[in-house]
């Protein structure tokens, strides 16, 4: 029995690529970047496709389409997860590839930016096929990859199991363990303390400082999350933890909705029994993900997919806030409309960065052969977090631009400063 239920297209979705060099653009001019490294930065160093046969539980041959795009290595070492979907496409694997250049120089942490993708249906494959398709990729990808040069981790259909296997398959082919290469391991393989709920956690850091700023009261203020899987189950944890009241979730089997709020972690218990699904969740009642998007909240996380607020719905949101969980939710288009409703947006390059933050702890931690303790990982994470918040919020006050912009200036003049003391060719 299958229990995947296809999401329902989105219309007029945005290139994530073009939306990305949209904003790209304007900081470029809000710094004034010369064309030289204008062009140097909008263009990912290295993009890889790869053919991976393999070879089905049904004994058939099927051959599927990976991705690799190392976006920049101008800061240290390309970081980026690996997303198992059948939506991806060469363009959104750019486009993230580029925001993790971006993310890691907001949070200032030494590493550029790549992202990886296969084009597949995780929830349909077997243990089996995911781990021979998985091998396949990282075989396919040995040279690009590497504690140095390329480090991949986990994204939306893939997790510590997918890790471990690529780990593995990459340690075989250098004849050693080179736990460094990826990060998202699990725990006694070398992955941190703090890292499964590192991203949720950011995002949570990122709502109380914005909500700070914005004199709101948790204890008063509600929230509605999209997406149930890492980052917003575990961001709907900690912001629930923080006397905020989670009166919407949702997944892509459909979205739930409690006035009283809901019971996060029997939520979360429901999901884990059931094959990762809220389909047939009791606590809440059922509404539309367009309702959930649009609901009276103060507080609005996406933390599923590219796109889903648009130049369509953004006029209809209601909350005082939106933190993104997820890469890429907020077309270009809806940004002016959510801007000039005076709707402050946490950008996904600042909110999501915690995931990131602790995945360098991971690299660390595995190259000093050493374990920190959950709490001192929690504690630097939520330090650096909180600082790039005050600067981006800065930045913003400096420019009176929006933080998504004052992210990207932040991260722009910082990758370009570095890129000239480098020099090119
Ligand atoms: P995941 O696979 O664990 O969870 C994704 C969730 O989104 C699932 O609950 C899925 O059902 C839901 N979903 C998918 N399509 C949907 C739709 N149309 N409507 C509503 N819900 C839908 O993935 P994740 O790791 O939680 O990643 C989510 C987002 O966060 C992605 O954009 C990813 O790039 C971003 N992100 C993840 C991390 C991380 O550490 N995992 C870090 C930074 C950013």
């Amino acid at each position: 029995m299958s229990y995947y239920i296809e999401p329902a297209p989105i219309k007029d979705k945005e290139n994530p690529f073009e939306s990305m060099m949209f904003r790209f653009d304007e900081a470029a001019r809000i710094i004034g970047l010369d064309d030289e490294v204008y062009n140097v930065l909008k263009s990912p160093a290295r993009q890889v496709i790869v053919s991976l046969p393999v070879t089905m539980d049904n004994g058939k041959i099927e051959v599927f389409t990976g991705y690799r795009v190392v976006h920049s290595t101008v800061l240290g070492p390309s970081k980026g997860g690996i997303r198992y979907d059948m939506d991806v496409t060469l363009d959104e694997v750019k486009a993230l590839a580029a925001w993790m250049t971006w993310k890691c120089a907001v949070v200032d942490i030494p590493y550029g930016g790549a992202k990886g993708g296969i084009i597949c249906n995780p929830r349909k494959m077997s243990a089996g096929e995911l781990e021979r398709l998985t091998r396949a990729y990282t075989s396919a990808l040995v040279d690009v990859f590497g504690p140095d040069r390329d480090i991949p981790a986990p994204d939306m259909g893939t997790g510590p199991r997918e890790m471990a296997w690529i780990m593995d398959e990459f340690s075989k082919a250098q004849g050693k363990t080179v736990n460094a290469v990826i990060t998202g391991k699990p725990l006694v393989l070398g992955g941190s303390l703090g890292r499964t709920e590192a991203t949720g956690r950011g995002v949570m850091i990122s709502a109380m400082s914005a909500m700070s700023k914005m004199n709101m009261n948790p204890i008063k203020s509600t929230c509605a999350i999209q997406g149930f899987g890492n980052v917003g189950s575990h961001a709907a944890i900690l912001l629930a933890s923080r006397g905020l009241k989670v009166c919407g979730i949702s997944d892509h089997t459909g979205a739930f909705w409690n006035d009283n709020g809901i019971d996060v972690e029997a939520a979360v218990q429901y999901r884990l029994e059931n094959n990762g699904l809220l389909e047939g969740f009791t606590g809440a009642e059922r509404i539309s993900n367009d309702e959930l998007l649009e609901a009276k909240v103060d507080i609005l996380v996406p933390a599923a997919i590219e796109d889903v607020i648009t130049k369509n719905n953004a006029h209809r949101i209601k909350a005082k806030l939106i933190v993104e969980g997820a890469n890429g939710p907020t077309g270009a288009k809806a940004d002016k409309i959510l801007y000039d409703n005076e709707i402050t947006v946490v950008p996904d390059i600042l909110a999501n960065a915690g995931g990131v933050t602790v995945s360098y702890f991971e690299w660390i931690q595995n190259r000093l052969g050493y374990k920190w303790t959950a709490e001192r990982v929690n504690r630097r994470s939520d330090r650096i977090m909180k600082s790039a918040f005050e600067k981006v919020h800065q930045t913003a006050v400096k420019y009176d631009i929006s933080y998504r912009l004052a992210a990207y200036v932040i991260a722009i003049q910082k990758v370009a400063d570095t890129y000239r003391y480098r020099g090119g060719y």
